[in-house]
């Protein structure tokens, strides 16, 4: 199964496993391979890949806490033989506590560009969007977004470096046409000024501009914004969730406001108990997510090579709702997403 193949997302659900299962063993059998701080850790646990049948198999897997990550050096989650190939790593902004890196190989990063054109093409309002990029480059959301609309024929013009009280996001977007814009609901410190608060410096920004697509991320949209946003014009709104160590992985539903349906291949995404077990259909838990797949040159699931990270709860939790969406959709979506905390 290639990653950019919509498919992926709407075939039963059994078939997604069965293929998620399969790439897990792989994946944890690479990381016993190339990293001692994993081989140790697994062998601790006596986790045996060759035993995971399904994926509630992985709750043998100890969870790994955000403290236990930050206290490891970034490079001793790095495979030996993937660090000349290591292309983009960016920073978590380090809100809740000392910064972490991630590092993403040319294949993982393929993979990620891949997997959110996946969830962006079939939201598209348009065959060829103008896309301005308010998000920042030097945050991860900036080069994924100039990637994943590129890589569906869109033409993508990147936001300056220059800080906003120096440079506004307003007067850089003047000198463009476009009708795409990707910048987050709220300004985030480091990562883009907010569109809530580009409209209430100029209301009429978004008719003037004729935008029909507004792609963000960083935080579920609030329906005041998106009223607002919708009575200017916008016919589609696209919010993406993830988290900094892994970017994206799942995109607002079209017919369930507040929805999240997850896109898994590049990552796996799962809903885990205080004990770590998956939770049932309809049940809250904490959001834990596993680097899972690369995408070779022929478009081929690889293994993962850059940063080696296996359930690490983020510190977000929502309720799971796996059973087939009314939009067609049957990957399992998280509502009600919130913030539980790094160690809980
Ligand atoms: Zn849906």
């Amino acid at each position: 199964m290639r990653l950019d193949d919509p498919m992926l997302d709407s075939i039963a659900r059994e078939a997604r496993d069965a293929w998620l299962v399969e790439a897990v063993r792989h994946q944890i059998a690479y990381m016993r391979a190339k990293i001692p701080y994993w081989r140790q850790r697994l062998s601790a646990a006596a986790v045996d890949e060759h035993g995971i049948e399904s994926l509630a198999d992985l709750a043998r897997v100890p969870i790994l806490t955000k403290d236990e990550l930050r206290a490891l050096r970034p490079a001793a989650l790095l495979p030996e033989e993937s660090r000349p190939k290591l292309q983009i790593s960016r920073w978590t902004s380090g809100t809740s506590g000392q910064p972490t890196v991630n590092f993403w190989s040319e294949s993982d990063w393929t993979a990620l560009v891949a997997t959110t054109s996946r969830m962006l093409a079939r939201q598209s309002p348009m065959t060829h969007a103008t896309a301005f990029n308010a998000y920042s480059q030097a945050h991860v959301t900036g080069p994924l977004y100039n990637g994943a609309l590129r890589r569906l024929g869109a033409v993508v013009y990147d936001r300056s470096q220059h800080p906003e009280e120096f440079f506004p996001t307003l007067a850089q977007t003047e000198m463009f046409d476009f009708d795409t814009l990707a910048i987050p609901a709220q300004t985030v410190r480091g990562k883009s000024i907010g569109l809530a608060n580009l409209l209430d410096d100029n209301p009429t920004f978004l008719a003037r501009h004729s935008v029909r697509w507004w792609i963000g991320s960083s935080g579920t949209f609030g329906a005041e914004t998106m009223d607002r946003v919708r009575r200017e014009g916008v016919e589609v709104i696209s919010d993406l969730y993830g988290s900094s160590e892994f970017a994206v992985f799942a995109i607002s539903c079209p017919e369930s406001h507040g929805d999240y349906h997850v896109a898994q291949g590049h990552v796996l995404v799962e809903v885990v108990d205080q004990a770590g077990t998956p939770v049932a259909n309809g049940q809250f838990g904490r959001i834990v997510v596993t680097h899972l797949r690369g995408m070779d040159e022929d478009g081929h699931a690889c293994a993962h090579g850059g940063t080696q990270i296996l359930r690490l709860a983020a510190g977000d939790g929502a309720t799971l709702l796996d059973e087939p969406c009314a939009c067609g959709l049957t990957t399992p979506r998280l509502r009600g997403v919130r913030r539980v905390g790094t160690t809980g």
